[in-house]
């Protein structure tokens, strides 16, 4: 069957909300500490440019990640304009700091698989599981929401296949304990498109009332595809990260995130809205590659957009 071109047009939202992650996803795996005032500055100028939900960092133990030691400093120091920052949470202590610095939301995350898990925090799926009511009780005293990622949730590059059902589980869980939202993730890059929409579509379905978000990583060049299908099966929030930072240390030379501007210049140019400004975005990730010192892997910023006409060369 040939999908025709007014069946596209209805299978496209009006508008998808983009959930920025570079400050979190992007930042952890660099290995030289970038200075507070700097990621503050990266955080701002993203707000500035229309981001309105955005993981500024980690309350992780600093032991760990040296990079998110300053994640108070950082809470404290953003200017929110309205931006929904939230942060990740691994455990009690985590969210106790999160919550005391001003976080909007927290974020839970365990992986659907448990070598991958393990691997991460040295717990199986169901200890870490075990260990967030008491989280989510936290939070809601303080009355912030709760999320939950989820990830290698399209595969695991200890154990291959993840199956549904198991996904599913994992899910209900989270709901049961009082998450508002779920976050499926392709943390090293092995979805496919097709995949993709089956999740998608069983997810929705199983969980109607609860915000789904899918976070996709580009590590085997399927990022932009995982979106385009998991948008057409009804998806229409999405994780991404401004230069297309981030990565797994679990998969070596990988590529990062979806990149954010890339991601927001292809929605635009099929008529979906994000309310982000691409001309914004741009320079504040063109600013941020100059202040981190680093080449992005992300291309908008390195072709520019598809109507930025350049000059006639001469015959
Ligand atoms: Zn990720």
């Amino acid at each position: 069957m040939v999908v025709k071109l007014s069946a596209w047009e209805d299978m496209l939202p009006e508008r998808v909300e983009i959930i920025e992650v570079g400050p979190r996803d992007g930042f952890q795996i660099l290995p030289s500490f970038i200075e507070t005032q700097d990621k503050i500055h990266v955080i701002d100028s993203l707000i500035g440019a229309g981001i309105r939900r955005m993981e500024v960092t980690s309350f992780v133990h600093p032991k760990f990640v040296p990079q998110m030691r300053d994640a108070a400093e950082v809470m404290r120091g953003i200017k929110r304009g309205g931006c929904q920052c939230f942060a990740m949470a691994p455990n009690l202590k985590g969210a106790e700091r999160a919550i005391e610095a001003g976080a909007d939301m927290l974020n839970l995350v365990v992986s659907a698989s448990d070598s991958h898990n393990r691997s991460n925090v040295r717990r199986s799926v169901e200890e870490s599981l075990a260990a967030f009511p008491g989280v989510v009780e936290l939070a809601a005293q303080a009355k912030i929401p709760v999320r939950a990622s989820l990830a290698t949730v399209f595969g695991c590059p200890f154990e291959g296949d993840v199956r549904i059902e198991r996904v599913l589980h994992v899910c209900q869980r989270f709901v049961d304990m009082g998450c508002v939202e779920l976050n499926l993730c392709d943390t090293t890059g092995m979805a496919n498109p097709k995949q993709v929409a089956a999740v998608a579509e069983r997810v929705l379905n199983e969980f109607p009332g609860i915000g789904i978000v899918l976070h996709f990583h580009n590590t085997r060049g399927a990022g932009a595809a995982n979106l385009l299908a998991s948008m057409q099966v009804g998806i229409t929030s999405f994780e991404a990260s401004f230069g297309g930072l981030g990565g797994c240390p679990f998969a070596p030379g990988a590529t990062g995130n979806v990149c954010t501007e890339d991601m927001v210049h292809m929605l635009h140019g099929m008529g979906v809205d994000t309310e982000i400004d691409v001309e914004a975005l741009l320079s504040a990730v063109r600013d941020a590659e100059r202040i981190l010192g680093m080449t992005f892997p992300g291309q908008l910023i390195r072709a520019g957009r598809s109507c930025d006409l350049h000059p006639l060369p001469s015959m």
